[in-house]
Formats: structure tokens, C-alpha cells, sequence
């Protein structure tokens, strides 16, 4: 799926009051480009797909939440009390913290998990420490996504006054 349609598929979501998904969604949006988000796209069928300005705004607000999360993950950065190599694991550390937090601000995809650990050559005791904080910070933004995106008020379906008189 292209992430231009993720515009439609939220669309659709919202019309059809799938609330309980909604927080990925934004999520996966957010992970369109700006140009995208801002003039939103026609599909194969002619129909033009773009966000409400309110959704626009909860997209970008929500990405920058995203990003702050990841940051922490990544200024949580520390040796293993078991680390094997301390010299060597400094150095791989501070220069990937250094590296992704230099371009962390263009990152959409900033939960998207450790990957980035392994292939920087740090210790097994210290790889295990970073993959397990990375991923431990993830679930947590993952369990506030729809107050990320601002979606906790919709989320939660009041109860109409027309129920209310059923019961
Ligand atoms: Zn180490």
C-alpha cells in the first residue's frame, strides 16, 4: 500500500466510526511525506483524497509527538554494566546518538523499532540493553497513540440521550 492511501483509508475510518483503530491510522499517516499530507492525492479511480484541516493538524502535532518519543529512547543511550567492549561502545554510541538525532526531526518512522542498534557493532550485553530499552520505549508510545494524535475524546463513544431513554 502506498502511504497516500493511508489518506483514504482514514477517511473511511472516520466515516465509518472505526474509532478503536484510529490511533494507528494517524500513525501510519504521519508517515506520509509533507506534500502529500498537505494536498492529499487522487487514486486510480479519480477520486481525490485529503485531510481536513483539523486532521492535518493532528497529523503534524501527533509526528512531532512521535519524534519526541524516539529521542527519549535515544538520549536513554548508556553502556551495559556487562559491556565487553567500553571503549569501543562509547565511540559506536555517541556517534549513532549523535547521527540520528541530527536528522531525527525529518524521521517519520521514529517508532518503528530497534533495527538501527545491530548493525553499529556495539557488545551483545550492550546490543540487548539498547533493543530492550528501544523497544520498551516504543510500547510506550504505542499505548498513548491516540493521545498522541489527540484522539482520547473521540475514542471513547459518548452515550446518546436516545440510548438513555431505551434502557
Ligand atoms: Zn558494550
Amino acid at each position: 500500500m502506498d502511504l497516500s492511501d493511508t489518506i483514504a483509508l482514514l477517511n473511511i475510518a472516520l466515516s465509518l466510526e472505526l474509532n478503536h483503530i484510529l490511533p494507528q491510522i494517524f500513525y501510519i499517516v504521519s508517515q506520509a511525506t509533507d506534500r502529500v499530507l498537505a494536498t492529499g492525492y487522487t487514486d486510480k479511480d479519480g477520486t481525490h483524497w485529503e485531510l481536513s484541516r483539523d486532521k492535518l493538524s493532528r497529523v503534524m502535532a501527533g509526528r512531532k509527538r512521535c519524534i519526541i518519543c524516539a529521542k527519549q529512547s535515544i538520549l536513554k543511550t548508556m553502556l551495559s554494566p556487562l559491556c565487553e567492549s567500553k571503549e569501543g561502545c562509547l565511540m559506536r554510541l555517541k556517534n549513532r546518538r549523535d547521527g540520528t538525532l541530527s536528522f531525527l526531526h525529518e524521521d517519520t518512522a521514529s517508532l518503528m523499532g530497534a533495527a538501527w542498534i545491530e548493525p553499529i557493532g556495539l557488545c551483545a550485553p550492550c546490543t540487548r540493553l539498547h533493543t530492550d530499552i528501544c523497544n520498551e520505549e516504543r510500547r510506550k508510545c504505542w499505548e498513548r497513540l491516540a493521545h498522541i494524535f489527540g484522539l482520547v475524546l473521540e475514542v471513547v463513544r459518548p452515550v446518546s440521550s436516545r440510548q438513555v431513554d431505551n434502557e
